[in-house]
């Protein structure tokens, strides 16, 4: 049976055969009786209660109004997007970053920009945070690291003036080609904290571009990703220094970034039945609702690390997008977990203790002679 359309009647309707009738109205009649006899499985009120035609079923055969409703598809009002299953979640795309300095409390200091440009992962590589251990047992990591490409361009993180660029900084050897930092520029900052001033360290380059006394601005080119000194492959190991320019002085860059605008940082401190902190010790991060963990991270080794001179912590996660999260941990074999919110651009504290068990807020308010001379008291 050949199927055409009757365009003539000014519509679009399915003929059974292509035969035509010159006046219109006999032309609709027939179509009409022609759908009704070729189209015999299509029931009605009236084919229903014939007892030849059962062929679509029960529910069919019943008008629409009274289809029993079908079960809709459950769909959680939130829940995160994960681009690639098995890959660290929430690893593709960061919004905007909060404008610098940035600081929604007057102990937090979001002072620096990101040492690599937003176009490329600008982000902490969660394997090797501040106070990791990854190279030797006793070394202990004092910096970021951000993966990027051989060749690309790092910035300046904050205003100021390029104090080392060379080989050997670690050593104090200019021109050192052993030494660990490889390539490395040092700024020393146009702004201090808490009257004591602060330094950025960009490592590893493969080129440095700054010369010692050229004063630079955020976002300024220093130099390029590279793979020189105590690496395995390109990448940027970035360090925030206060009160002196040495290895000794640094603190967790992920409390010293802005983070994304609407996103948070998870700051804590875990210590054990004798008060003493916890070390390496793992603690998983997600957000809810969802089944996938978003993140494991652990707290500082024990070794050339320090903690804020306020949150006195011993873990940092930054970048988590605003919400509630879950997190979780084993001690003393019990599985231990507890929930708060992260609020965009804004530390979320919690302590862990032993006798006291998890507890979600700031730090005691220090005295006034804590407080960074640009910073007012809470209204
Ligand atoms: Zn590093």
């Amino acid at each position: 049976m050949k199927k055409s359309y009757a365009m003539e009647s000014g519509s679009l309707l399915p003929y059974c055969n292509s035969k035509l009738l010159p006046s219109k109205v006999l032309m609709i009649v027939l179509i009409m009786l022609l759908i009704a006899s070729c189209t015999p499985s299509v029931p009605t009120a009236e084919t229903a209660s014939t007892p030849t035609a059962v062929i679509a079923g029960e529910a069919a055969t019943k008008p629409p109004a009274e289809l029993e409703p079908q079960p809709k598809p459950t769909i959680a009002p939130f829940r995160f997007v994960l681009p690639t299953p098995g890959a660290e979640p929430v690893s593709g795309w960061r919004p905007p970053l909060y404008p610098i300095p940035w600081a929604v409390s007057a102990y937090d200091h979001f002072y620096f920009a990101r040492p690599i440009a937003a176009d490329n992962v600008n982000w902490p590589l969660a394997d090797y945070r501040y106070g990791g251990v990854f190279f030797a047992p006793n070394i202990v990591h004092t910096g970021v690291d951000i993966d990027a490409n051989e060749g690309t361009q790092i910035l300046a993180a904050g205003s100021g003036t390029v104090v080392s660029a060379d080989w050997g900084l670690y050593t104090e050897a200019p021109g050192n080609q052993t030494d660990p930092y490889g390539q490395a520029v040092v700024l020393r900052h146009d702004f201090g904290y808490k009257g004591q001033t602060l330094y950025t360290v960009y490592a590893h380059m493969s080129e440095i571009i700054a010369v010692i006394g050229q004063h630079v601005e955020t976002g300024d080119v220093l130099g390029l990703v590279g793979a020189t000194g105590a690496t395995t492959g390109p990448h940027l190991h970035f360090e925030i220094r206060l009160g002196e320019n040495t290895f000794y002085r640094t603190y967790n860059p992920e409390l010293w970034m802005a983070p994304p605008q609407g996103w948070g940082v998870l700051v804590g401190r875990m210590t054990d039945e004798d008060k003493n902190l916890l070390y390496q010790f793992p603690v998983e991060v997600r957000p809810l609702p969802s089944e996938v963990p978003l993140r494991t991270v652990k707290t500082y080794a024990e070794g050339s690390v320090n903690s804020d001179p306020y949150y006195n912590e011993n873990l940092v996660l930054s970048d988590l997008p605003a919400g509630l999260y879950k997190i979780t941990f084993e001690y003393k074999e019990k599985r231990l977990q507890f929930w708060t919110d992260i609020y965009p651009g804004q530390v979320t504290y919690f302590t862990f203790t032993d006798k006291g068990g998890f507890q979600v807020k700031p730090p005691p308010v220090p005295t006034l002679d804590f407080l960074p001379k640009t910073a007012t008291a809470e209204p």
